[in-house]
């Protein structure tokens, strides 16, 4: 074993750093927020979502203690990491199994071209997966001459429409059928103007288009939801069937799998397999779960890898507070139940990880930079304040992650980092200037004096514009006009004596 782990984590190259090329979360959530059709979607997606999951959680009288369950088994794994991931490279290897293991995105991407490169392939086939679309994988094997090509119908939607996904588990959720229909008719080959938009109708024919791709794919790339060490055992679930087809009809397989994925044993297995599908798709369990261990001869492929990615989890690992966001079993309960996410939307977070879970492990996974040179803000800095605290992540969460204590412990990094800037920010100046001030009583008598000039521009009791520093504040909001009268002269009218 390589390890990567137990060492301070490796500078990584990961793609959620293209994030960085991107808008801030507050301009892209503007944006966002403008589009009615998108909000319309997202609307009626999530609270279809929401419904059902409350509904199957509410037949487990036992839900809670599940809840509990998962949560000290994700502390129990991440505590022994390293032994974890050696036990389950050991059994995989033992069945037949290749295991690679990879500290980055660059690494991660270069064994797996590396891999289909030997077997001659030009075309993978890949179920969802959410760690190849981190490091951008269908991008290095574009460049290295490899189609990927999707097969979760969503996935399928959003590769052909040239699209990003907007949500963990219903990547196309910001597409209608109206719109769906318009990709395929634009991208799918042998599909005429005549397809309708009925869900059947669009569902099979995406179904005639994969079978044809399946029965001739020599590779296919997983991700996996979990691995059990004990037996070097991989599982995927999944709804459509299209995971199934990936993982038993080419002769090679190769799954990329997060290194916090693992899990000890069987038994715990059993508690993840009630947890997700309730929280993710709302079902008792999930249609298809498909569960490998190494290679069998004669059945499914011959040539079975497992990449093991780091991509920034070992420092995420490091540190007590921020590691609970990779107890995270990608069941996106948290998004549909996060106002925020269900206004904006996935692409406003500008990374892979939307909603809630990807407030705060991007930041941690691609790394917070404080100051950048010209008082810029970090797009991936401003993913901690995507959040109005309310807690309903928290309560929907399978594994009991904390998230709004990890986003205020990120907005604290955040602020630290900025007070170790040698230029103040203008927060930081403002803030200096009112503790300043609040720290005498005579500069805040006079400042409270010089406050009420403000009445000169309100109207009506409020004040729609405000000149900078001030402006940012009346630009999505007004403020209220000062009163006739401040505290200390309506102490000194009303008591006969000045405050001290
Ligand atoms: S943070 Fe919790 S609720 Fe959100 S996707 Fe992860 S496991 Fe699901």
């Amino acid at each position: 074993m390589s390890t990567f782990l137990g060492m301070p984590g490796p500078p990584h190259a990961s793609e959620l750093g293209t994030l960085r090329g991107q808008q801030p979360f507050p301009v892209a959530a503007g944006k966002a927020l403008a589009d009615t059709q998108l909000r319309r979607n997202l609307r009626h997606a999530t609270s279809t979502i929401r419904a059902k999951r409350a509904a199957v959680v509410g037949e487990l009288p036992d839900w809670e203690a599940l809840r509990s369950a998962g949560a000290a088994i994700k502390a129990a794994t991440m505590a022994r990491l390293p032994e974890l991931l050696e036990q389950l490279e050991r059994e995989v290897t033992a069945r037949g199994g290749v295991v690679h293991w990879a500290r980055n995105a660059v690494e991660a991407n270069r064994i797996v071209c590396d891999i289909v490169q030997r077997t001659g392939a030009d075309q993978v086939v890949k179920v969802k997966s959410m760690a190849t679309q981190e490091i951008g994988l269908n991008e290095a094997l574009a460049a290295s001459g490899v189609e990927a090509v999707e097969t979760d119908l969503a996935e399928l939607i959003v590769q052909l429409g040239g699209d990003r996904p907007s949500h963990i588990l219903v990547p196309a959720i910001h597409r209608n059928r109206a719109e769906i229909r318009d990709i395929f008719v634009r991208g799918m080959p042998g599909v005429g103007p005549e397809l309708g938009d009925d869900p059947q109708e669009l569902a099979m024919t995406a179904r005639a288009h994969l079978r044809r791709t399946f029965l001739s794919a020599r590779v296919a790339v997983s991700g996996a939801n979990f691995a059990v060490a004990e037996t070097g055992t991989l599982a995927v679930v999944e709804s459509e069937g299209n995971g199934r087809m990936c993982l038993t009809l080419p002769e090679t397989l190769i799954t990329v799998m997060g290194i916090e994925k693992v899990l000890p044993t069987w038994r715990d297995l059993e508690v993840f397999l009630q947890l997700l599908p309730r929280s993710s798709t709302g079902e008792r369990m999930n249609p298809y779960t498909s569960l490998w261990t190494g290679v069998t001869p004669g059945d499914g492929p011959q040539e079975v890898h497992l990449v093991l990615l780091d991509n920034g989890r070992t420092a995420v690992l490091a540190d007590e507070t921020g590691r609970q966001a990779l107890h995270c079993i990608r069941c996106s309960a948290c998004l549909n139940v996060c106002p925020v996410y269900e206004r904006a939307g996935g692409h406003a977070y500008g990374s892979v990880y939307p909603g809630p879970i990807g407030a705060v492990l991007t930041p941690q996974l691609a790394g917070m930079r404080g100051h950048l040179p010209g008082g810029r803000v970090d797009p991936v800095d401003t993913l901690p304040y995507a959040s109005s605290l309310c807690g309903a992540c928290y309560d929907a969460c399978p594994v009991k992650i904390e998230i709004p204590d990890l986003l205020v412990h990120l907005r604290t990094r955040h602020v630290d980092g900025l007070r170790r800037g040698r230029v103040p920010t203008p927060e930081r100046a403002t803030m200096a200037a009112a503790s300043w001030v609040m720290s005498s009583p005579s500069r805040f008598a006079a400042a409270e004096r010089t406050s009420r000039l403000g009445r000169v521009i309100a109207r009506g009791g409020r004040i729609r514009t405000l000149p900078p520093p001030m402006s940012g504040w009346t630009a999505t909001r007004d403020a209220p006009a000062p009163p006739e009268e401040t505290f200390r002269q309506w102490w000194a009218r009303t008591r006969g004596q000045d405050l001290p």
